[in-house]
């Protein structure tokens, strides 16, 4: 039913560089129908992206990006179709962001202590949203001081673990993600596995308690995987009997090399995540 699904993106609302009307203007160009904006832990932009998108006669879908810890490694949950206005929900995401600011300033002591002045504040000035600071902006930040060439660069030798400036965090548990998700109407995916550097036993173990406490999808196709890796998470779909997703993950057009709506369809045999949500969907035109 809808041929060009992009269900993962970011805006100012989080570290996205384009703001929920222009991201909506983009994907409506490169010929999307059907897009959610997936700010990290924050539904501050829904409103406006879904109004955007009704103008443009674009079908849309509510979307998060949760932060979770789990088995000691930062893992993100997508929630699609969802309640925005979910109590449970917006105390979850408020929690969630909490503690940002203070890893933000030790993040930036780290830093200070290798020589990398101001970081704090230099992050803080590409931050749209004040509870949302997140490495994204610091990493634009050391690009501008020409620390590093670009921000890939960037996640190779800081900010990551074992390098200057990065501070671990603990952020929501996996459980407590999938129920918000769920409890509020909406379908729980797992964002791009490919990225987490599991052994096969914590993969498991991610996806079997990820499906006990109620997840129901994957993304297969995302700017994050290649052909490979999306071949090797649709085989998984398939085997564990969970919906796929489709999703750019577009940050930024200086930044991301996957624009949206520029991905490969979804292997036609899946049962698309929007189809479990599809009361939720906000029809175009
Ligand atoms: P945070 O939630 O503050 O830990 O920041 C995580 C964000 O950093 C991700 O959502 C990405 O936007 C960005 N990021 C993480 N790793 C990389 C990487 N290797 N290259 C580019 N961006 C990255
Ligand atoms: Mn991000
Ligand atoms: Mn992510
Ligand atoms: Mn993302």
């Amino acid at each position: 039913m809808y041929a060009n699904a992009d269900l993962h993106c970011h805006s100012v609302v989080s570290d996205g560089t384009l703001t929920p009307e222009v991201l909506a203007a983009r994907a409506h160009a490169n010929g999307v129908d059907l897009w959610a904006l997936t700010d990290h832990d924050e539904v501050g932009g829904q409103a406006r992206a879904l109004a955007a998108a009704q103008a443009l006669g674009m079908a849309y879908i509510t979307g998060v990006e949760i932060s979770v810890t789990f088995a000691g490694t930062t893992v993100h949950i997508v929630g699609l179709g969802f309640d925005p206005t979910d109590p449970q929900m917006v105390q979850g995401l408020a929690a969630t962001r909490g503690g940002r600011l203070e890893r933000a300033r030790d993040m930036a002591g780290q830093l200070a202590a290798v020589g990398i002045a101001g970081a704090y504040e230099g992050a803080l000035r590409y931050v749209g949203n004040p509870e949302l600071v997140s490495r994204t902006h610091f990493a634009r930040f050391l690009v501008e001081a020409g620390v590093c060439r670009d921000t890939s660069e960037v996640f190779r030798k800081y900010l990551v673990e074992g390098k200057p400036g990065y501070v671990p965090h603990r952020w929501a548990a996996l459980g407590d993600a999938v129920r918000w998700i769920t409890e509020a109407g909406g379908v729980a995916v797992i964002a791009h596995p490919a990225r987490y550097r599991f052994t096969p036993n914590e993969e498991f173990a991610l996806f079997s308690e990820f499906q006990q406490h109620g997840g129901r999808g994957v993304e297969v196709v995302t700017g994050s995987h290649s052909a490979s890796e999306a071949v090797r998470y649709a085989d998984l779909a398939r085997e564990l009997g969970l919906a796929a997703s489709r999703g750019s993950d577009f940050h930024s057009p200086d930044e991301s090399h996957t624009d949206l709506g520029i991905l490969p369809p979804l292997p036609a045999d899946l049962t698309p995540a929007w189809d479990l949500v599809a009361a939720h969907i906000h029809p175009g035109r």
